[in-house]
């Protein structure tokens, strides 16, 4: 398959590209697209070949569920079983915007988007680009992020290319995206809302509009091995680069003489070594390979910097990487829940530090 690529600059809206892109997901074709967290694969959401598709192009299990993405409340009605005064309270808040819900499923919605469960996952996007896409396709879109299955999550259509060139029909380049990080998932479709996976809207955020959220047990740790959970995707190793990685925990100050240890080693045993640091703490580092995410002091930037900084460690091809971690702020908690996945959970406590949280 060739992959059609087409750049749609969201202040010059290309409108004869938005319609050829809707004609492509309404014939279930598959089209990448930015939204503002990640670029999301899309699919018609209401066709199970399609949906198919998406699994094979990602090499994704298929028991890890789609989200939705719809563009009005009027396209969230026929998706859902019901629709709950939280389910209102929060799409008046954050929708459009990078938050996802959770809800027991209409019969409309085929098991094979939602990877076997009676719920469904769905989110309004804002980015005017996946708003114009999904509006052109007229079904709700199903879109995961745009890469590999277990690779991290693309946040430059570059990004999707690497991964995806030739599996899917069309790539739309709408720039870089602004958030970095996956949306926050809310499952209120029983009991009290839980969030599933943090993301940049933060149980601070939530708090005033529900009370206390629940934190699903599998945010924190690795979920049991037999423990079911809720979502199955919640249990594969996700955003992670080639190179065994490690995430150093602790303060900065300790962690940084930790991580230079760790660099020692590794040239003494012939490794290539690099390390995920910042711009505050980049000069302290004497390694082959330096990443920057972003500035320790603006969580925002690391969020938007995070996959890319991963991906250029594959590309640079080295052996193993010493990763900063970054908790001290709302945002932190959303920032360590992917690194640590990244790492798959591989961590070195430093100083006084004994556990993550
Ligand atoms: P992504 O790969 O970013 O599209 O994320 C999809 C993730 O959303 C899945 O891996 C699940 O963790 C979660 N998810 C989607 N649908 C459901 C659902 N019905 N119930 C619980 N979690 C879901
Ligand atoms: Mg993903």
């Amino acid at each position: 398959m060739i992959t059609k690529l087409v750049r749609i600059d969201e202040l010059h809206m290309d409108e004869s590209a938005i319609e050829e892109a809707g004609r492509v997901l309404a014939g279930g074709g598959l089209v990448a697209f930015p939204t503002e967290t990640v670029y999301g694969l899309g699919g018609n959401g209401l066709d199970e070949d399609a949906a198919a598709r998406i699994y094979a192009a990602k090499g994704r299990p298929s028991d890890n569920p789609l989200i939705l993405h719809i563009t009005s409340m009027e396209e969230l009605v026929p998706l859902v079983a019901e629709i709950s005064e939280t389910a209102l309270v929060l799409a008046e808040a954050f929708w459009p915007g990078p938050l996802t819900m959770i809800f027991k499923k209409a019969e409309l919605v085929p098991y094979e988007t939602t990877g076997g469960l009676d719920t469904v996952a769905v989110r309004m996007p804002s980015h005017p680009v996946a708003r114009a896409v999904i509006r052109a396709a007229k079904v709700p879109v199903a879109a995961p992020s745009a890469n590999t299955s277990g690779r991290p999550s693309p946040t430059k259509a570059l990004h999707v290319l690497e991964d995806l060139d030739g599996r899917v029909d069309m790539v739309v380049d709408g720039g870089e995206v602004g958030i970095g990080l996956e949306s926050t998932i809310i499952d209120i479709s029983e009991g009290r809302p839980t969030i599933l996976r943090p993301g940049y809207i933060t149980e601070e955020m939530l708090f005033p509009l529900i009370g206390k959220a629940e934190v699903d047990a599998a945010v924190r740790g690795i979920p049991e091995e037999d423990a079911r959970p809720k979502a199955p995707g919640m249990k594969y190793r996700h955003y992670a680069p080639k190179a065994e990685m490690t995430v150093f925990l602790g303060s900065p100050t300790e962690v940084c003489g930790a991580i230079e240890g760790a660099l020692a080693q590794a040239a003494a045993e012939g490794r290539r070594a690099g390390v995920l640091c910042t711009e505050e703490t980049e000069r302290f580092y004497d390694a082959p390979v330096k990443k920057c995410a972003g500035r320790r002091n603006e969580p925002e930037s690391v969020a938007r910097s995070l996959y890319e900084a991963l991906r250029a460690f594959d590309r640079e091809q080295v052996d193993c990487i010493f990763s900063e971690s970054f908790e001290d702020s709302p945002l932190g908690g959303a920032i360590m829940n992917r690194l640590l996945k990244a790492a798959g959970y591989r961590t070195v406590g430093c100083g006084e530090f004994t556990s993550v949280r």
